[in-house]
């Protein structure tokens, strides 16, 4: 099974991971861990280019494809293959966030990347942390060095937010959306049904 955790910054997804991989594990199941962009060496490296260095924004969408299909081929496959779980710190739809909805590239220019880049392969389950931009901006605040995306404005986000929660209505079988902005054990209580059902 494929899982994908997704969010505006500071939405807490990276919070509620470690938590999620230690459940999944108690099953006695393997649980590979990883990140986009990121999860591999080439990949890790375009990660660096993609958070410092300003680039267009046709550019930026590549380059978040390119390092996917090295993330698809050196771990997200190989690992389903044999039977692990991979829970991924965001995928795809990160990009049709922040690059279409964020950035303003066209949706259809995505989606052939995406068919490209995935041969078909889509996550069984996706946990959009949704919160609201004034909320999760404050979370940003106590962190004293933000990259290149964590720097943009509101509306940005706002835009970033509202089409992750259009593609969780646009695909409901995959997604569930858990609401961020509660405490940590409420949030797990909810997690724990999603979790046990895959
Ligand atoms: O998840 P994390 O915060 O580590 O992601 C690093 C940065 O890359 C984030 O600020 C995120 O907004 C950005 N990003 C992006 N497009 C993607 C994936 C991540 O703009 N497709």
């Amino acid at each position: 099974p494929f899982i994908t955790l997704e969010g505006i910054d500071g939405a807490g997804k990276s919070t509620h991971l470690p938590w999620l991989a230690d459940k999944l594990r108690a099953r006695g199941v393997e649980v590979v861990v990883t990140r986009e962009p990121g999860g591999t060496p080439l990949g890790e490296k375009l990660r660096e280019l993609l958070l410092a260095e300003p680039m267009h924004v046709e550019t930026e969408a590549l380059l978040m494809f390119a390092a996917r299909r090295e993330h698809l081929d050196c771990v997200i496959l190989p690992a389903l293959r044999r039977g692990a779980y991979v829970i991924s710190d965001r995928f795809t739809d990160a990009s049709f966030a922040y690059q279409c909805g964020g950035r303003g590239i066209a949706e259809s220019r995505l989606r052939i990347l995406e068919d490209w880049v995935q041969d078909g392969l889509q996550p069984d389950l996706t946990l959009l942390f949704d919160v609201e931009v004034a909320v999760a901006g404050k979370r940003l605040a106590t962190n004293a060095s933000l990259d290149r995306f964590e720097q943009q404005q509101q509306d940005f986000f706002e835009r970033v937010r509202a089409m992750y929660l259009q593609r969780a209505g646009q695909f409901p079988a995959r997604f569930r959306v858990v609401r961020s902005e509660r405490s940590l054990d409420e949030i797990r209580d909810d997690l724990e049904p999603i979790i046990a059902a895959i």
